[in-house]
């Protein structure tokens, strides 16, 4: 079979990006996907020399993009063995009433319809392949605990991920398919940099990582790197038991709440 062949959306910043990294650097060939072109191909140079990889810009919530993705997996390397559905958006968070449907369907179509679209696309690759395995990267504020007042949609688009993912870890199993979920909780990347955190109420802007918010390691809020080594495990042989598990990354955090 040679090196897996790995598909990562979100692969320009962050998680993504770590787990791209990683993944290059212990012999996956990759597949990278973003919106954000200028930093995939950051990204895309930062691999280790000598990696096998593919850069395509697209977006994850639009079927085309995934078709076009897909296919270009295939002409290039002829096969997937693992994707790592990562892609995503903190969206708008807000009191309720001051969440608008667009705003609401905006990160549901990206968070959720994208995962949806992803591994609608991919699967049948990983079929053809005889298996092969999935982590859909989701969040605490999907199972554990849900730490930031107003993020109703954000919270939803991940607690359906879980769903979802858990449901295809039925459905997939006997096409040796594992899929899994990574759960981290705050996390320095750009999405929380970047993060539209709106309150039309001007009341107390929720904070992502309180004071003590943290139990471990002297409350350092969490790295991608941290969540991209869990990734690597869940699609590695030593996770070969494994399919249907929401594994946390949070350092405690969730278990403060
Ligand atoms: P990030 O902003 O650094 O990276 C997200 C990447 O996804 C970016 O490169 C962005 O361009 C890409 N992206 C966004 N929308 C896209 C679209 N429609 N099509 C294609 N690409 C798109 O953020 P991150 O923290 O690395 O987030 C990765 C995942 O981790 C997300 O699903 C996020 O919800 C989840 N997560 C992050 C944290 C955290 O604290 N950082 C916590 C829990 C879960």
């Amino acid at each position: 079979m040679g090196s897996p062949v790995t598909m990562i959306t979100g692969a320009a910043s962050g998680i993504g990006r770590a787990t791209a990294e990683l993944l290059a650097s212990t012999g996956h060939r990759l597949v990278l996907f973003d919106r954000d072109e200028n930093a995939l191909s950051e990204t895309q140079k930062a691999l280790v020399d000598g990696t096998e990889a593919i850069a395509i810009a697209g977006d994850v919530s639009d079927e085309f993009d995934l078709g076009d993705m897909v296919q270009r997996t295939q002409d290039h390397f002829g096969r997937l063995d693992a994707v790592v559905a990562n892609a995503g958006i903190n969206g708008v968070w807000a009191p309720i009433e001051d969440l608008s449907p667009s705003e609401w369907d905006e990160t549901i179509r990206v968070n959720l319809r994208g995962t949806f679209l992803t591994l609608h696309a991919a699967v049948p690759l990983l079929k053809r392949a005889g298996g092969g395995a999935i982590v859909v990267v989701s969040s605490i504020n999907g199972v554990r605990t849900f730490t930031n007042p107003g993020a109703t949609a954000y919270s939803a688009s991940k607690a359906a991920q879980v769903a979802m993912a858990q449901q295809l870890a039925l459905e997939l199993g006997k096409h040796r398919i594992r899929v899994n979920v990574v759960c981290p909780g705050a996390v320095e990347t750009n999405i929380v940099a970047g993060s539209q955190i709106r309150n039309r109420a001007e009341t107390e802007v929720p904070v992502i990582w309180p004071q003590g918010s943290i139990p471990l390691t002297d409350g350092r809020p969490g790295q991608a790197i941290d969540v991209a080594k869990v990734i690597r495990f869940l699609l590695s042989a030593e996770a070969s038991h494994m399919t249907g598990s929401p594994v946390y990354v949070d350092g405690g955090q969730g278990l403060l709440r």
